[in-house]
């Protein structure tokens, strides 16, 4: 039996990387999971729900761009089709455009924030009804260590991080009252296709900090944010919690 036996929900993002990894947990602990990124990257997400379907999980995958408001009502209209409720919700969608803020644009600011911060407003303005309709529920961000300093080329991302963890402590506080549980996770360096971009001087200004030298798994994120998605982590909303082999501890 499964941490999340029963359960259903979505991971926003989940066509490669972080997500792909989180949903592969999700799927493996027993939760019928919805898989959502891109429409552009439907091939991808129907690979990553063949992959979970092979190991036995139940997957199935749904395109929504997170910046467009038809898109995430679809997307939450069609979860909860399936079992008639939203257990979880993972906001995991994100962009991380390098710029020093000398050098920023407007449009930068703009896309990012859309994209990283504005999507994690939107679908929890539109899930949390639901889930205090339903007197129970669970949601986890996906922040980042630039969520907690301020990453360096990286300063209008680590303005999206560091406000998503302001929604999730409200929305924890808002919330708790019909058990409805908001939780983030700040990863630091996690082997995906975002950090596949970066220059090896960044990724060693990124590893050089963390106590563990290496790269995180996004299965590793996917543990995490399985346990707090579930019964487990019964008590604990609002947290934030990195998951950075050591990045903030020095
Ligand atoms: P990734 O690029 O592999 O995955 C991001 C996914 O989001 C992609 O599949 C992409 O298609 C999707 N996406 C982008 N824009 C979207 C949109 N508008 N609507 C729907 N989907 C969209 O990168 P990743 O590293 O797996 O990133 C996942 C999350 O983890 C991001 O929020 C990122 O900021 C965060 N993060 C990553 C790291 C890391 O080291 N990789 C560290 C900290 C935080």
């Amino acid at each position: 039996n499964g941490l999340l036996t029963g359960k259903t929900g979505f991971v926003t993002g989940a066509a490669s990387g972080i997500g792909r990894g989180i949903a592969k947990v999700l799927a493996a602990e027993g939760a019928n999971v919805v898989l959502s990124d891109l429409s552009s990257s439907t091939e991808e997400g129907a690979h990553a729900v063949a992959e979970i379907e092979g190991a036995g999980g139940v997957a199935r995958f749904i395109a929504a761009d997170v910046t467009s408001g038809a898109d995430v009502e679809t997307l939450i209209a069609q979860t909860c089709t399936i079992n008639g409720r939203i257990d979880f919700a993972v906001n995991n969608a994100g962009i991380g455009l390098k710029s020093m803020l000398a050098d920023s644009s407007e449009d930068l600011w703009d896309r990012m924030n859309d994209v990283n911060l504005k999507s994690c407003f939107r679908i929890m303005r539109a899930v949390l009804p639901i889930m205090r309709r339903q007197k129970g529920g669970s949601i986890v961000n996906i922040s980042s260590i630039a969520g907690a300093v301020g990453l360096r080329e990286a300063g209008i991302y680590s303005a999206t991080k560091h406000a998503m963890l302001g929604l999730t402590r409200t929305a924890a506080g808002e919330n708790g009252d019909v058990n409805v549980r908001i939780n983030a996770i700040l990863p630091n360096a996690i082997r995906s296709r975002l950090l596949d971009g970066t220059s090896p001087e960044f990724l060693e200004a990124l590893l050089a900090p963390q106590a563990i030298k290496r790269l995180g798994e996004p299965e590793e994120c996917g543990h995490l944010t399985a346990f707090l998605l579930s019964e487990k982590a019964a008590f604990i909303t609002g947290a934030c919690i990195p998951i950075d082999g050591g990045y903030l501890a020095n």
